[in-house]
């Protein structure tokens, strides 16, 4: 049994909430790479977004019990599409395309922002949008760009550290310290930092009651 990471606590309705909704079936809609292409806005809706090889397809597939609805890589930058997947017609669950990828054409990163400001400013139905962050790393500049061009489309987010097995608990602890202080300056961060690990399970109970607080009720 792993050490429990530095979680916010939720109740027992909502991490019972949390379990029963990602035990719902979840379904790919489509990969889109134009915003006119988007599914029907017609549930709530949370985006992942993170930089390359943050683990966010392993967080998707972890969280969804899922091992190959995201494709987990190790070749970053590859995909610039919006993959949308539907849970149990409870809650739309929107992959961004990962950012920051160091050999990424100029023109292509220029392509991403353009889509995401876009795909940000224009969903009404997005409630939160979840940035992950590598515990090991904490925010990078393209992490701060991120954040400022989140708080400029008025989009609310929470930041989720992945990959906590890799640090020790002191600096774990440390590390989500220095997020918090740092997201305070952020008008549109949620105060609450989600710690996980894609490879322990450690903090998908958490993730999972944050996003059932978001879906359709029951
Ligand atoms: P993405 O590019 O953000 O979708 O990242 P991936 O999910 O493809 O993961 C990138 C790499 O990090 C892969 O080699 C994963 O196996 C690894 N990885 C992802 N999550 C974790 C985690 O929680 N712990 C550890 N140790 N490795 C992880």
């Amino acid at each position: 049994m792993s050490e429990p990471l530095p979680n916010p606590t939720f109740d027992a309705a909502a991490l019972d909430d949390g379990k029963r909704l990602f035990t719902r079936q979840c379904t790919f809609i489509r990969g889109v790479l134009a915003l006119d292409k988007m599914p029907d806005a017609a549930l709530p809706e949370v985006a992942f977004a993170g930089r390359s090889n943050v683990g966010k397809s392993s967080l998707i597939n972890t969280l969804t019990s899922h091992g190959g609805l995201a494709r987990v890589s190790d070749t970053p930058g590859r995909t610039q599409e919006i993959n949308f997947f539907e849970l149990g017609n409870r809650l739309m669950l929107a992959d961004l395309p990962g950012y920051g990828y160091a050999a990424a054409p100029k023109e292509k990163v220029v392509a991403w922002t353009d889509v995401i400001k876009l795909y940000l400013k224009g969903r009404p139905t997005l409630r939160r949008a979840l940035v992950l962050v590598d515990a090991r790393h904490g925010l990078k500049k393209v992490d701060e760009d991120i954040l400022r061009l989140m708080d400029d489309s008025a989009v609310n987010y929470q930041v989720i550290l992945t990959k906590a097995d890799k640090v020790k608990p002191a600096a774990l602890a440390a590390q989500r310290d220095a997020l918090a202080e740092a997201l305070a300056k952020h008008v549109a961060a949620h105060p609450d930092i989600l710690v996980t690990s894609s490879v322990t399970g450690a903090g998908m109970a958490e993730v999972r009651a944050a996003l059932s607080e978001l879906a359709r009720p029951e």
